[in-house]
């Protein structure tokens, strides 16, 4: 799951952003409201951490423009203060959720994961397929009750092949969803990865799940 982070205040960017990519997310940052924009609408984002107080265009502006523009990604305002006006402002301009500053890191993911589930088809905090199933809280994988060991880019893949599966993605659908905008789309690195978890997910003796679709991209679903 890919998200948009708006914030100027570079250490506190970072701060969030290293956190947010621990728990397997790509995050892209923007440090103006006018970026923030800009990127919200280029970009296919599963969510977006609005900071209410940036320099030039406000989180308040951006949210309602983004509304205005009918984009319906979950987003979480990020208050300096504990001022009740400024919650009311943000979710009046069309925010699904707030958080005010400071916060502890495990109360925003815990908040832009719940964001994520009740964003459109996102589903459970439990992905299950046949006999596979992912813990998104617990960032844990299993296939018929043993524990599989992946990294962070790995997990966010499956995450992705599961919240669509049995339909198929495409593979600049998984560099939108899994990647930040960093990702050199001219490389093979989505096809490695691909690889890489069906030899964790698809091992031997196990029925596969993980299929390519010529012409399309890849399906986790049952063999045809
Ligand atoms: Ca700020």
């Amino acid at each position: 799951m890919r998200i948009l982070l708006v914030e100027d205040e570079r250490k506190v960017a970072s701060f969030i952003a290293r956190a947010l990519r621990e728990h397997t997310y790509a995050v892209d940052v923007a440090d103006t409201g006018e970026r923030g924009l800009e990127m919200a609408l280029e970009a296919a984002y599963d969510a977006i951490i609005l900071d209410v107080r940036l320099p030039g265009m406000s989180g308040i502006e951006v949210c309602e423009r983004l509304r205005r523009a009918g984009l319906e990604t979950p987003i979480l305002m990020l208050t300096a203060r504990t001022l009740v006006e400024q919650r009311v402002e943000g979710l009046d301009a069309g925010a699904d959720d707030y958080l005010t500053k400071p916060f502890a890191l495990a109360e925003l993911a815990a908040r832009v994961r719940a964001l994520i589930r009740r964003g459109v088809g996102h589903g459970a905090a439990i992905l299950r397929f046949a006999d596979l199933e992912l813990d998104r809280r617990r960032r844990r994988a299993k296939r018929s009750g043993a524990s599989i060991a992946l990294t962070s880019k790995e997990f966010a893949l499956l995450e992705f092949l599961l919240v669509r599966a049995p339909n198929p993605i495409t593979r600049s659908e998984i560099i939108e969803h899994v990647w930040d905008c960093h990702f050199d789309s001219g490389t093979n690195l989505v096809e490695v990865y691909v690889r890489r978890l069906r030899e964790k997910i698809d091992g031997e003796g196990s029925l596969r799940l993980i299929h390519t679709v010529r012409g399309v991209g890849y399906r986790l679903g049952l063999p045809e």
